[in-house]
């Protein structure tokens, strides 16, 4: 098992099994680890981050100069990670006041910050517009009104991107289709919304309308979604060239590429999915007769995925006869709810015995106070004893950001490994955290 997600990346780059038989990752011991700081512990490997946002960077770069890849923050948003990115030369794609503001704690360079989502509050856009930001991608009339009127205001002009909704199917799970028709997110093409908003910011002075937005889901694995929604981006960028006078300066095609979470996962190399989007678009340019414009990307998993491993302790063990054997670990869905929200699948290993060979399949089980509370389902894996540890991989986007204190769950440390030395950056939740708002 521990040779197959190694070979198929779904491990970090760093990972092995060392001559104790145990899994390390970035030099450290995760045996070791996990007696140092508990369990859960969220590991995450600082060389595959630096790998994976080199690959977007280097050969975006190389192959289509103008261009930005912007760190999807919400993957997971922590100050030692938005320092590593800025640190790494990526911009910021947020979506919250929240991520704004820990930006700005971190020293973000604003003007390589894109503000999404569906719902900013006045609040938050009056924020946006002060901190100078990039750009804010405008998702709905309310906004667009809200946005002009607070930037004439504060005597701004804001550059703004519009969110289209192309109307195209994402090969993924419904809840992470961002594209299509029937969606919260973006001006539908098709029923005529998206030309109206393109008008309306055109006539709004404090409004500087540079392109537009099309991301159409998350983990997808194909590149057809891509080209379709860029092509259908694109002619209506022509439409809007030839009605009313809009150059296309800027175009994203937002992120969304997938990563293996199990060895049957086959993901495109990061390298490829960059030269394949970027033909893409210049394919696109090429048949609307437009000027290729910059080009951004917003990868959220394929940045922190794969670098983050959760570590947990085997606690009880229930075999029902003839049906499955439960195996109950210190977390699940507080610190991971991606298999209860979408059915998302992963792989483990024993990472105290890594090199033995699988018995029979068990069922991994969170301890939170719901039967949907099961982190993976029959997978094989050395007949567990309590004590183990069980590593999960490609646990580092989605994971703690979308973590709660669900069962007042302390939500676990985390600390980041690199040649050989940790660094905790995050300790585990106490009462008193959990405490700390309540008056
Ligand atoms: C979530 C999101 C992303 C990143 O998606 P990943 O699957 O993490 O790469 C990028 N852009 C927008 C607008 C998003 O909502």
């Amino acid at each position: 098992m521990a040779t197959e997600l190694l070979t198929r990346q779904v491990l970090p780059d760093t990972a092995r099994v060392n001559p104790a038989g145990h899994l390390e990752i970035g030099g450290c011991d995760t045996v070791d680890l996990a007696h140092t700081y508990g369990t859960p512990l969220y590991v995450y490997d600082e060389a595959t981050i630096r790998a994976r946002a080199a690959q977007h960077r280097d050969t975006l770069r190389a192959v289509y100069p103008s261009s930005e890849v912007l760190y999807a923050s919400k993957a997971y948003a922590a100050p030692w990670l938005l320092r590593l990115i800025r640190e790494l030369d990526l911009g910021l794609d947020v979506v919250s006041g929240g991520e704004l503001a820990l930006a700005e704690r971190v020293g973000f360079p604003m003007e390589r910050v894109y503000f999404h989502g569906n719902n900013k509050t006045p609040d938050e856009v009056r924020r946006a517009l002060e901190l100078r930001l990039g750009r804010v991608v405008v998702d709905s009339f309310h906004e667009l009104d809200l946005l002009a009127r607070l930037a004439a205001e504060l005597g701004r002009r804001q550059r703004i991107l519009i969110r289209l909704s192309p109307g195209v199917e994402a090969h993924t799970h419904d809840y992470r289709k961002t594209g299509i028709l029937d969606s919260k997110f973006g001006f539908p093409i098709s029923t005529g919304q998206a030309e109206e908003a393109v008008q309306r910011a055109l006539a709004a002075p404090s409004l500087e309308l540079l392109g537009f937005h099309a991301h159409i889901g998350s983990g997808i694995y194909e590149m057809d979604g891509y080209a379709e929604a860029t092509a259908i981006g694109f002619e209506f960028a022509r439409q809007m060239r030839e009605r009313h006078g809009l150059e296309l300066r800027e175009y994203s095609p937002g992120g969304g590429w997938g990563i293996a979470y199990t060895p049957a996962d086959r993901p495109m190399p990061i390298p490829e999915v960059m030269r394949q989007l970027t033909r893409i678009v210049r394919e696109a340019a090429q048949r609307t007769g437009l000027q290729p414009p910059r080009l951004v990307v917003e990868p959220g998993r394929s940045i922190v995925g794969t670098a983050g491993v959760a570590l947990y302790t085997v606690g009880a063990i229930k075999v029902v006869p003839g049906l499955r054997t439960f195996v109950s670990l210190d977390g699940g869905m507080a610190d991971n709810i991606r298999p209860a929200i979408y059915g998302a699948r992963y792989a483990a290993l024993l990472a105290n015995r890594a090199s033995e060979p699988p018995d029979g399949p068990v069922t991994l089980a969170g301890k939170y106070c719901e039967s949907g509370d099961v982190l993976i389902k029959d997978i094989p894996l050395p007949a567990p004893r309590s004590g183990d540890l069980v590593a999960i991989p490609a646990s580092g986007a989605y994971n703690l950001a979308m973590s709660s204190n669900y069962n007042l769950a302390y939500r676990p440390a985390v600390v980041v490994v690199a040649d050989g030395e940790p660094r905790l950056v995050r300790r585990r939740e106490t009462i008193e955290d959990l405490l700390a708002t309540e008056l």
